[in-house]
């Protein structure tokens, strides 16, 4: 079972309302028509609006959030760091309840990053690095993937 990033299965969900291309995720729509894929919207879940201003990690990583040395802000500054923790809680627990052992999740989004993510700067500037929910789930033991490796 797959715990999936919710914008990634047709739900407009991102923080300007969209959702994500479904075309390009033919093996996700499989999954989904076959009932192994659970979405979720870690930053929904955690409070957030749709639509949303966007939000980047500020002084480190997914991981460095988990662990309370960096921060995520808004380009408003307003901190949002609690938003992403409680939206990662919740999706974990969705996941576990649902007996999800993978997660597929989309690549550079704060949240959902799982291995490249922005630097904070607003600049579009990657660096390597996780989301919080993509952090927190290989913590529990989950094997994370990008929607990078599934995108035809
Ligand atoms: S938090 Fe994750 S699921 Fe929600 S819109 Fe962003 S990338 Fe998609």
């Amino acid at each position: 079972m797959y715990l999936v990033s919710s914008c990634l299965c047709g739900n407009k969900c991102r923080y300007n309302g969209s959702a994500g291309d479904m075309a390009k995720y033919p093996k996700i729509r499989d999954f989904l028509a076959q009932g192994l894929a659970v979405p979720v919207c870690p930053e929904v879940l955690g409070g957030l609006p749709v639509p949303r201003l966007p939000a980047e990690i500020t002084g480190g990583t997914g991981t460095c959030v988990l662990q309370g040395n960096a921060k995520v802000v808004n380009t408003a500054g307003d901190d949002v760091t609690e938003n992403y923790l409680e939206g990662a809680r919740k999706a974990l627990e969705i996941a576990l309840q649902a007996g999800c052992t993978k997660a597929i999740l989309k690549e550079r989004s704060p949240a959902c990053g799982t291995g490249l993510i922005y630097d904070g700067r607003f600049q579009r500037n990657l660096i390597q690095g996780s989301g919080v929910l993509a952090a927190l789930l290989r913590v529990h033991g989950f094997t994370v993937i990008s929607d990078e490796d599934f995108a035809e």
